[in-house]
C-alpha cells in the first residue's frame, strides 16, 4: 500500500535507534504503516572519516561540552538530498531556534517532506548551520538532551495533518490555535461526575447556541492563558471570523 508519493521526511541523528519510537504507534504509527508517510532515519556518525568514528570536538574559545562537527554534518546532509529531485525544508532542532507554530507545522505537512537535523551536545558547528541553509527550530523554552523528542513532537504534529490520516479531516479546523485561539473545553459522559453536570447548553441540541458557547469559552481561555495569540487575533482577524484555516493564514 506504500505510495512512491508519500510524505517522507529524512532524520539525521545520532541515535536511530531511537526511531521510529513513538511515531510507531497509535495515529501516526498507523498511518505509517498504511503507507500514508514514510521515514527515513540516517546515521550522522556514517559520515564520520575518522578510526574512532567522531562527529564532535571541543568548542572553539573554549567552555563545557563537545560541538558537532560541521564537516561531518554537512557530509551527512549532502548525502541525504543527493537524490531530491526538488528542495526540502532543511530543518535542525535546537532551543534557540524559531518557536514552532502550528501555522509551520501546517506549512510543513503541505509541503515537501522536511529533513531534520537532530542536534546533540552542546548543539551544532555555526557554520554548518549557515552554509547548509538550516532553519532552526525550537520545540519551547526548555532545554532537551538531543533534538530526537523535539523531531518526533514535530513529526507527531505534521503528520495528523496529511490527508487520510486523521478521521474527521475537519477537526483540524477546530483545535487549538486555528484563528489565534485555544480549544473550548471538551465534556462526555456521565452526565454527573463527582456531583458535576456536563453545561446544560450542551446537551440543549440547540447547535447555534453550543457553537456560541464553545466559541466564548475558547476566547476566554485563550484571553486569560494565551495573551499573545489574544492580542494577535484582535490585531489581525477580522472582528466576526470563524475558526478555519482560511482564517489562519488571513492571521498569519
Ligand atoms: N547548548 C544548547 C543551548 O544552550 O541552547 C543546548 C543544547 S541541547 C543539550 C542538545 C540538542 O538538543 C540541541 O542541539 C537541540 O538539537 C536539542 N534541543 C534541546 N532543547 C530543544 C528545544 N527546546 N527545541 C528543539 N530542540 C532542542
Amino acid at each position: 500500500m506504500t505510495d512512491s508519493s508519500a510524505w517522507r521526511p529524512i532524520v539525521l541523528t545520532l541515535f536511530p535507534e531511537m526511531f521510529p519510537g513513538p511515531l510507531g504507534v497509535s495515529l501516526a504509527g498507523r498511518a505509517l504503516g498504511n503507507g500514508l508517510w514514510s521515514l527515513e532515519i540516517r546515521d550522522i556518525r556514517a559520515s564520520a572519516t575518522d578510526r574512532h568514528r567522531s562527529v564532535d570536538d571541543t568548542p572553539a574559545g573554549g567552555g563545557p561540552g563537545m560541538v558537532l562537527r560541521a564537516d561531518i554534518l554537512a557530509s551527512a546532509i549532502d548525502s541525504a538530498c543527493a537524490l531530491d529531485a526538488a528542495p526540502r525544508p532543511r530543518l535542525l532542532m535546537s532551543p534557540r531556534g524559531w518557536p514552532l507554530t502550528q501555522a509551520r507545522v501546517v506549512e510543513l505537512a503541505h509541503g515537501p517532506a522536511p529533513l531534520i537535523v537532530c542536534g546533540r551536545f552542546e548543539g551544532v558547528d555555526q557554520r554548518v548551520i549557515d552554509k547548509r541553509a538550516l532553519e532552526e527550530v525550537s520545540i519551547g523554552d526548555y532545554v532537551l538532551s538531543g533534538g530526537e523528542i523535539a523531531a518526533m513532537a514535530l513529526l507527531d504534529a505534521c503528520v495528523r495533518l496529511l490527508p487520510g490520516v486523521m478521521g474527521k479531516e475537519v477537526s483540524a479546523s477546530e483545535e487549538s490555535f486555528a484563528g489565534n485561539l485555544l480549544e473550548y473545553p471538551h465534556y462526555t459522559r456521565p452526565q454527573r461526575f463527582e456531583g458535576e453536570g456536563v453545561p446544560a447548553i450542551l446537551i440543549s441540541g440547540d447547535h447555534a447556541k453550543v457553537a456560541a458557547w464553545r466559541q466564548a469559552k475558547a476566547e476566554e481561555l485563550t484571553r486569560q492563558r494565551r495573551p499573545d495569540l489574544w492580542a494577535a487575533r484582535n490585531q489581525k482577524a477580522p472582528k466576526d471570523n470563524a475558526k478555519g484555516w482560511q482564517t489562519l493564514s488571513f492571521v498569519l
